[in-house]
């Protein structure tokens, strides 16, 4: 049990981020909730897996494309046992034509926000004496797919900072290691169908199986629950040296 244990999940009032949390508090960790937006729908979410849960649960905004704010994400939580960097999104366009505007944002929230949220953990997770870094990356951290230049680019160096973050804390009870998931059922999937139908002039359901799950062999999507269950195991002592690699949950995209 991760009782007493606080874990920030950035980019966690939705899809994975909100999977990941929720498993986190079935564990018994306290959970801190994040996105940019400050709703009332926002704050309930944590009010209703303190309620589910029986944990300390708060939602802090914060936007994770501002490196101010995501220390002060950090600082603010007032103490970071895991920190989960799950912020992301993705935009799909030729490299010629890719805006410039959406190149810096997808660079800035996938990737440099983990880099941000690390720097200020580590000092609380060193004054604690443990700490756990679960950062989602992609299997697009691990292979490419043409058009999600800033995407793959920005998976790729996570995949990076993981192993660094791993190699700085290696002698501390401390680990960092990423997720890989192949694709889950999440709205920044499910918003692809629609435009990859359109692009193949198929069906929303050959697209899905035909187009976007083409490279998961399963033919099935991950569930947010599997993702979050990844990162339980690796915030539980059976994980304590496993640092600095990555684990697919991808229905076998990476062995094709
Ligand atoms: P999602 O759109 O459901 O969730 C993204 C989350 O990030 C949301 O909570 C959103 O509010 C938040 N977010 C976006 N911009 C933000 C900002 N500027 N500041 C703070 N929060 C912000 O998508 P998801 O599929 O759950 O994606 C979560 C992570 O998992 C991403 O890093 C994504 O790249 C990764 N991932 C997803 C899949 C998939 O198939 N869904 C596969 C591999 C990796």
């Amino acid at each position: 049990s991760f009782a007493g244990k606080t874990a920030i999940v950035t980019g966690s009032n939705s899809g994975i981020g909100l999977g990941v949390a929720r498993e986190l508090a079935r564990a018994g960790a306290n959970v801190v909730l994040n996105s940019f937006t400050d709703r009332d729908e926002d704050h309930k979410l944590a009010a209703g897996l303190a309620a589910e849960f029986g944990v300390t649960a708060r939602y802090i905004a914060a936007d994770m494309s501002d490196p101010d704010a995501c220390r002060a994400l950090i600082a603010q939580a007032g103490a970071c046992d895991i920190l989960v960097n799950n912020a992301g999104i993705q935009h799909v366009s030729p490299i010629e034509d890719f805006p410039v505007a959406k190149w810096d944002a997808i660079i800035a929230i996938n990737m440099s926000s983990a880099f941000h949220c690390t720097a200020a953990a580590l000092p609380v997770m060193r004054k604690a004496g443990w700490g756990r870094v679960v950062n989602i990356a992609s299997a697009h951290g691990l292979t490419a797919s043409p058009y999600k230049s800033a995407y793959v680019a920005a998976k790729h160096g996570v995949v990076g900072l993981t192993k660094v973050t791993a190699l700085e804390t290696a002698q501390e009870d401390i680990t960092c290691n990423a997720i890989c998931p192949g694709y889950v059922k999440t709205p920044l999937v499910e918003a692809q169908i629609p435009d990859t139908a359109a692009k193949y002039g198929m069906t929303e359901e050959e697209a899905v199986q035909k187009v976007i799950l083409e490279r998961q062999p399963s033919k099935q999507f991950a569930t947010v629950e599997q993702i979050g269950g990844t990162a339980v195991f690796l915030c539980s002592p059976a994980a304590d040296q496993i640092t600095g690699t990555t684990i697919s949950v991808d229905g076998g995209w990476t062995a094709l």
